[in-house]
């Protein structure tokens, strides 16, 4: 009897506490005041309401025209300027860079690696980006650490993944400890078939060699046609993507022709590889601060060994060129840093001196802020749900405090972060 009792106390006001929250309309927010950014250049909506109810936008519009229900929280964006969530298409929250770092890393367990990069997940919310495609992690922790944020066990942005990143042997990548190399079409295709299985949605091939690794020429076709074509025919089969990290135009122009999805870096495309890309409509995701100046003191910081440095500088140059005719061109670009999206850059986080990179190599800022937005949407196909703020998709909403269609710089204040209808940052005053 008296156990009885002691539970229905316990449980009666819980039960009451539920009731009320519903009937004051739960998890009902309004971000008001502030100003939202028309990705498609139009006029902006100002004094806007955006309702979000759950995870999702229920009503977006200027305010008056949208009724807020009683007992909704509100947020004063006032004197801001609302942007869908950023997104970054080129991370490796596990990323180890030659020099000191790899040093005081070199016996890190999987265990440490997945909460190493859990918190790089955390930072990188923080820093205003929702979404972010990882290229190539270690031991699948970038698979676990993406189902523990879809469970709610872990903060971060939500995650597209290729899981372990395919490498030949003497390749870019293929000297790492531990590494598996994958040579031969039947090999690169039981790969893919692994990575997809346990849950990637892209797959990345490196097909020639890269800036972080002696793994041979920055613009050498190291991979076969055979094998690309073989990787990336199983990979759609699948309905995967595929990325390629490619510094070379001929190796990029061989996987053009195979139906490759996208290019990571491009550091010696020409003119002729990108018209190509534009003819099919194949994705660049530059990564443009791995070899420009503003990351100098950010290598110089990490202890990067000479070799390393002057790799990258012997880049420098012609990936901007590369860039800047990508951009002339009109070649679809997704934003993407090859570095942690937080990571200091130049007084700004990569994620936002990658963008006024951008505009600095011709794009307007509005361009630039598509890159990070609606257009990355388009790349991952998930334009439905994210990439712009509109009724019915997922509220991953940034508040910054300048107008970015007017200077791009604008992506560095960041005042308020919300992914799926949850604030995770908000320095707004109340
Ligand atoms: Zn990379």
């Amino acid at each position: 009897m008296n156990k009885i009792r002691l539970r229905f106390n316990l449980v009666f006001p819980m039960f009451l506490m539920v009731f009320v929250q519903t009937a004051v309309a739960a998890g009902t927010t309004a971000i008001v005041g502030g100003t939202v950014v028309d990705l498609d250049g139009k006029s902006p909506i100002e004094n806007a309401v955006i309702l979000v109810e759950g995870e999702r936008i229920a009503a977006i519009g200027k305010a008056g025209s949208v009724k807020i229900p009683d007992g909704a929280e509100l947020i004063d964006a006032k004197g801001t300027w609302l942007i869908p969530g950023l997104m970054n298409m080129h991370v490796h929250l596990g990323l180890v860079l030659p020099g000191k770092q790899s040093a005081e890393l070199a016996n890190e367990s999987e265990a440490a690696l997945a909460l190493r990069m859990a918190a790089a997940a955390r930072e990188s919310l923080q820093a205003g980006v929702t979404t972010i495609r990882l290229p190539g992690d270690r031991a699948h922790a970038d698979l676990a650490l993406m189902r523990a944020i879809n469970k709610g066990q872990a903060d971060g942005p939500r995650i597209f993944s290729a899981g372990e990143a395919l490498t030949i042997t003497g390749g870019h990548g293929s000297k790492k400890d531990g590494k598996t190399n994958y040579d031969g079409p039947y090999e690169l295709v039981k790969a893919a078939r692994t990575q997809i299985s346990a849950g990637a949605k892209w797959i990345k091939i490196l097909i020639s060699g890269g800036i972080a690794t002696d793994g041979g020429d920055l613009a050498a076709a190291l991979m076969t046609p055979e094998e690309i074509h073989a990787v990336i025919d199983a990979a759609h089969r699948f309905g995967a993507k595929v990325t390629a990290h490619s510094g070379s135009p001929a190796a990029t122009a061989i996987a053009i022709d195979a139906g490759l999805d996208c290019v990571e870096h491009g550091y010696f495309l020409d003119r002729k590889t990108l018209r190509k890309m534009k003819e099919r409509g194949t994705w660049l995701v530059p990564t443009i601060v791995v070899s420009q100046p503003a990351t100098q003191p950010f290598f110089e910081r990490i202890g990067s060994p000479p070799w390393y440095l002057e790799r990258r500088n012997s880049a420098g140059k012609s990936h901007w060129r590369a860039l800047e005719m990508a951009i002339e061109e009109g070649v679809n670009i997704a934003l993407g840093t090859d570095q942690l999206p937080a990571e200091p850059n130049d007084g700004a986080t990569a994620t936002a001196r990658e963008a006024q990179y951008y505009v600095e190599a011709g794009m307007t800022p509005l361009q630039a802020l598509r890159s990070a937005t609606i257009e990355t949407a388009r790349l991952l196909e998930a334009e439905a749900e994210i990439g712009s703020l509109e009724t019915g998709k997922f509220a991953d909403i940034v508040a910054v405090e300048s107008d970015p269609v007017k200077d791009i710089k604008a992506l560095r204040n960041i005042a308020l972060v919300m992914k799926g209808g949850k604030v995770y940052r908000n320095s707004l005053e109340q």
